[in-house]
């Protein structure tokens, strides 16, 4: 039996994780890409670069007490106790070795913003890299793959079938735009191919409630891991699971980021009023968004907060596309963006109101604090960025049947994967993204190694 690599891998944004930790455990890997432009194009590239790592060694050197459990406790409160347990369980145990690992063995700049946690993170737990943009990101990913003797990168060439050997193993199927086909065999594939937020008959049939709003998010994502895992028998769930955001600027189409709300800053509608306690997070903000008069509206804040956003490269280009107003009164604000005043004015008086203690908010928001003039205002649209169900998949990543037992040869992770967010948005933790696309690349590599060690030695001493 002979195999042209050991692990063939689809889908070079947290895919690459695979391909970089299999290499050093010994291991050839293929990784294909379908998207000429995944550099730029894909969810990975795009994001804020934001990854949960409870009882790191960064949480540590900035006296943050976290652990696993802590996390796993609160991904059961987002969720209201509906994700994935066994998934959950194995991904916040590894977080912490996984952006340690992507510190040491990647060369990534990690580093642990503490100023404020994101909606239901009880700590602050979300390792990120400077300028907080997952170019970078996937920059250091791609760089530690090309400087891989053991890792070859095929672009663009798309994953279209996946056959199991009854001797073992697995024959893909990779095409090139020019009408090329090559059969590559390999004792395992990772499907790393995202969800199907691009395909809008699949997000109209899952996700009806924000089927409407903006996609922000990989055009490749059409649910190839959904077609080629189903024709292998496997099982999928969560499908109706989701992350949306509520600050994608409407001028500028990327991201204010939730950081302005966790500071202080107030969504209202076109109406000037608020509609909701918007700390509870950005993911089922967007549905709530979407359902206003207009279906936009506007993120409000003040000089503080924009001080506090410019560490973050999606809000310098908000920024240089001028999409934030500025104006020195509540009333002058309200004039430049076209909502009534009186509505507007009294909205910030009463978060400041809450914010001094005087008054209980009405929709039950507790973090407030008063705007000072001069204040800004960015024009925002609700928006879907990827699509959080799929395949099923162990603490291993390898993808199940419907009885539960792994299908032979079959990995699976990132937005390819069923994530740990529950059902619907509003469990959405930041992270659940790229922990899930990182985390189970990296432990299927592991356990992929682990299963080959009977034939040939790891490298180093061995693999989670
Ligand atoms: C603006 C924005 C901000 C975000 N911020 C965060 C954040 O801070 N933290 C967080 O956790 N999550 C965040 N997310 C979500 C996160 O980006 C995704 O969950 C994560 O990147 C998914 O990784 P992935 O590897 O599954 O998919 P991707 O990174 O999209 O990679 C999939 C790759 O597969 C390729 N592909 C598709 N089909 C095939 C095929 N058949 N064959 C070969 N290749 C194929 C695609 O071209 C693509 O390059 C954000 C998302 C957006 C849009």
């Amino acid at each position: 039996m002979t195999f042209d690599v050991d692990l063939v891998v689809a889908g070079a944004g947290g895919g690459l994780t695979a391909a970089i930790r299999a290499a050093e455990l010994g291991l050839d890997v293929l990784v294909v890409d379908s998207d000429p432009n995944f550099r730029r194009g894909n969810n990975t590239s795009m994001s804020t670069a934001m990854i949960p790592g409870p009882g790191s060694r960064f949480q540590s050197a900035a006296g943050v007490d976290d652990s696993a459990e802590r996390f796993v406790a609160d991904i059961a409160r987002k969720t209201g106790g509906r994700a994935d347990v066994r998934v959950a369980t194995a991904l916040a145990d590894v977080g912490a070795e996984l952006v340690e690992w992507l510190a040491d063995h990647v060369g990534m700049p990690i580093e642990l913003p503490t100023d404020f946690t994101y909606p239901g993170h009880s700590a602050p737990r979300v390792h990120s890299l400077p300028g907080r943009h997952g170019s970078a990101l996937l920059r250091h990913l791609i760089d530690a793959a090309e400087r891989s003797e053991r890792v070859d990168l095929m672009v663009p060439a798309r994953l279209t079938d996946v056959v199991t050997r009854p001797d073992g193993g697995v024959v893909t199927t990779v095409e090139t735009p020019d009408g090329g086909r090559e059969e590559v065999g390999a004792h395992a594939v990772l499907l790393a191919t995202n969800g199907y937020g691009a395909d809008a008959e699949l997000v109209a049939e899952h996700l009806p409630e924000i089927a409407g709003a903006h996609y922000h998010g990989g055009e490749h994502s059409r649910g190839d891991a959904l077609r080629i895992g189903r024709e292998l028998g496997a099982a999928t769930g969560f499908l109706d699971a989701y992350q949306g955001h509520a600050a994608l600027s409407a001028s500028a189409r990327t991201l204010v980021t939730w950081t302005a709300v966790m500071h202080g800053g107030a969504v209202v509608d076109l109406e000037g009023r608020r509609f909701g306690d918007e700390t509870t997070g950005y993911s089922e903000y967007a549905a709530a968004l979407a359902a206003r008069p207009g279906g936009r509206g506007w993120l409000v804040f003040d000089e503080r907060i924009d001080g506090l956003c410019r560490a973050f490269g999606d809000y310098q280009d908000v920024l240089a596309a001028g999409a934030v107003r500025t104006a020195n009164s509540a009333p002058e604000l309200a004039a430049t963006i076209g909502v009534p005043p009186q509505a507007l004015e009294s909205e910030l008086d009463a978060l400041a109101g809450v914010a001094a203690g005087e008054a209980a908010d009405r929709f039950g928001r507790t973090a407030a604090r008063a705007l000072v003039a001069p204040l800004h205002a960015v024009e925002i649209i609700p928006a879907l960025f990827h699509t959080q169900g799929g395949l099923l998949v162990d603490e291993h990543a390898r993808v199940l049947d419907p009885a539960g037992d792994p299908v032979p040869g079959l990995y699976a992770s990132g937005g390819a994967a069923a994530g740990i967010s529950g059902h619907g948005a509003a469990g959405y933790l930041a992270g659940n993204g790229l922990l899930p696309a990182l985390g189970l690349a990296y432990l299927a590599a592991g356990h992929l190694a682990r299963s080959r060690a009977t034939t040939r030695p790891l490298t180093p001493e061995g693999a989670r």
